[in-house]
C-alpha cells in the first residue's frame, strides 16, 4: 500500500530514465552533425567565394594590361604619323600647321602600317578613323583625297625641357639642341629664320 517503489513501476522509471537519456544522446548527435554540416557548408562557400574572387582578380589584371599594350601601341602610332608628317620635304618647319599631307601617303608608311597592324590586334581600325580620334592631328576630307596636317607647333606637348632637331627650310640647314620646348622655336643661326623641331625626345643622362 502506498509503495512508489514497486517492482513494475521501478523498471517503468528505470526505462523512462534510459530512454530520456538515449534521446538526450541521439538529440545531441544530430546536434553535431547539424553543426558539422553548417560548418562544411560555410567552408565550401568561404572556398567559392576565394575562387570567384582570384578569378576576378585575375580577369582585370589581364584587362588592364591589354589596356596598358593598346595605348602603347596608339601612343606609338601617333608618334609615327606625326613623324612621318613633320619629315615630308614640302613640311616647312617654320610654318607646321600649314603643311597638310596626303592620308594615302601616311598609310604606304612602313612603320606607320607596322603599328596600324599590331594595333589591330586589339582594335581593328582604319588609319582615317584612328587619326580622326586624336586631338594631335586635323583632318580635311572635303575633297575625294583626305589630308591630315599637325595640330601643335612641336611634336612633344609636355611641360618639360626635351632633345630636338631641326631642320630649317629656307637654307637647309640642320640641328640639333638639349633645349627645347613645347611650342618653342629657335633661330636658324644661318638665316634667322624661326624654326621648330620636327621631331623631340626625352633628354638622356648629361644631356
Ligand atoms: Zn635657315
Amino acid at each position: 500500500m502506498g509503495n512508489v517503489c514497486s517492482p513494475i513501476s521501478y523498471g517503468f522509471y528505470s526505462l523512462l530514465e534510459i530512454s530520456i537519456v538515449v534521446c538526450g544522446i541521439v538529440i545531441l548527435f544530430y546536434l553535431a552533425e547539424r553543426a558539422r554540416e553548417n560548418c562544411i557548408d560555410k567552408e565550401r562557400r568561404l572556398e567559392e567565394l576565394r575562387t570567384r574572387e582570384a578569378a576576378e582578380a585575375e580577369k582585370s589584371r589581364v584587362r588592364k594590361a591589354v589596356e596598358a599594350e593598346m595605348s602603347r601601341i596608339a601612343a606609338e602610332l601617333i608618334s609615327k604619323i606625326d613623324y612621318f608628317i613633320r619629315t615630308r620635304n614640302r613640311f616647312d618647319s617654320r610654318y607646321p600647321l600649314a603643311y597638310r599631307c596626303a592620308l594615302g601617303s601616311i598609310n604606304q608608311d612602313g612603320d606607320v602600317r607596322a603599328n596600324l597592324q599590331a594595333l589591330a590586334t586589339y582594335n581593328n581600325i582604319s588609319l582615317m578613323d584612328f587619326i580622326r580620334q586624336q586631338r594631335s592631328f586635323m583632318c580635311y576630307e572635303d575633297s575625294s583625297n583626305a589630308q591630315v596636317s599637325v595640330k601643335y607647333k612641336t611634336p612633344f606637348q609636355g611641360q618639360i625641357r626635351v632633345y630636338g632637331y631641326f631642320r630649317c627650310e629656307n637654307c637647309d640647314r640642320r640641328w640639333e639642341s638639349g633645349s627645347t620646348w613645347r611650342d618653342k622655336w629657335q633661330k636658324c643661326q644661318g638665316c634667322e629664320s624661326e624654326c621648330y623641331p620636327h621631331e623631340q625626345r626625352i633628354l638622356r643622362q648629361k644631356e
